[in-house]
């Protein structure tokens, strides 16, 4: 059974044109006690949509993201990508692995396409604003919200034919807003806002394009010369009245922070005065960052992992103190 939220399950049922609003909230109490309250009230609106014959989600060869449900598989959907999020990497039982997610959306809302180890390399291929067919994917939850992961036979096509997305509907933030104060080690989808009190300089090195490590001299210990690429980070400390946190940077959103592409960032690794202005410019600015917060062992003391970066909008954080 697909996870669908009962709204959208009574939309579905109703929108069959075989029962009315009213005579399907009454159905489903009568369902619930003849059942002793034994199921959800989902779980008694399944039972109906079952018994009138109603099929909640026709299948079509390519989904619509609002269509996709937990519990759905083999689906395949077309999304023009809106984010790519940095990939990382993480220990579990002595196996090390890779994880990268991105934004897919389409005119129904976006959903989060998760890629794990060998499938993060295609990563590569892919940009934002790019639009994309999944293939012979699956659909689950994950803190409340919806996924899409490949499964075994799993395909990302780039720019397939005759395929674009012109209009992307954002689905609602599955980020958490909290206060500095209220940071913890080891929390995910948490969104602060802030002002940039303080901005260190940018720091560059190389990984090897195959594993991702870092390399010295243009040799990979596992894959010998390579032609490396050129990574960077940048710190900064953010203060929203409540307390301060150090946020760590990575490429693509250093891109999105400065709004300069990787070109421009080379010419301050090779001129790092040039870098002086931006860091100024950037002093007193408010911006809104997702991301997580992790404990840095080497130095004692929790950051924030930003995986996404925008300009705060003052109209929409009055909105948010009236809610
Ligand atoms: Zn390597």
């Amino acid at each position: 059974m697909y996870k669908i939220p009962l709204p959208d399950l009574k939309e579905k049922i109703i929108l069959s044109g075989k029962i009315s609003a009213i005579d399907l909230d009454t159905k489903i109490k009568t369902k619930i006690n003849e059942l002793s309250g034994l199921i959800s009230e989902e779980g008694a609106a399944h039972i109906i949509a079952n018994e009138l014959g109603i099929n909640l989600i026709p299948k079509a060869e390519k989904m619509k993201i609002k269509e996709l449900y937990a519990g759905m598989k083999d689906i395949s959907t077309v999304g023009k990508i809106t984010r790519i999020f940095e990939m990382r990497e993480f220990q579990k039982n002595d196996r090390s692995g890779k994880v990268c997610s991105l934004i897919l959306g389409d005119e129904t809302g976006t959903m989060r396409l998760v890629l794990w180890n060998d499938q993060v390399d295609q990563v590569k291929e892919l940009s934002e604003n790019m639009t994309i067919l999944v293939k012979s994917a699956y659909v689950r939850e994950n803190n409340n919200a919806k996924e899409i992961h490949l499964g075994q036979q799993g395909e990302l096509i780039p720019n397939p034919e005759g395929e674009t997305i012109t209009n992307v509907r954002e689905s609602a933030s599955t980020f958490q807003r909290k206060k500095i104060q209220e940071l913890s080690d080891n929390q995910e989808n948490i969104e602060i806002m802030g002002t940039i009190v303080q901005v260190f300089d940018p720091r560059f090195f190389y990984t090897c394009p195959r594993c991702r490590a870092r390399v010295n001299d243009n040799q990979c210990a596992e894959h010998g010369p390579v032609e490396p690429e050129t990574g960077y980070v940048l710190n900064l400390v953010l203060d929203d009245g409540s307390g301060t946190i150090r946020t760590v940077f990575w490429k693509n959103q250093i891109h999105h922070l400065l709004q300069k592409e990787e070109a421009d960032l080379l010419t301050f690794k090779d001129n790092p005065p040039e870098f002086e202005s931006l860091k100024t410019d950037l002093l007193g600015e408010q911006y809104k960052l997702r991301g997580r917060v992790k404990k840095n062992d080497m130095f004692e003391r929790v950051e924030f992992s930003v995986q996404f970066v925008e300009k705060a909008n003052p109209e929409e954080e009055i909105k948010q103190l009236e809610q």
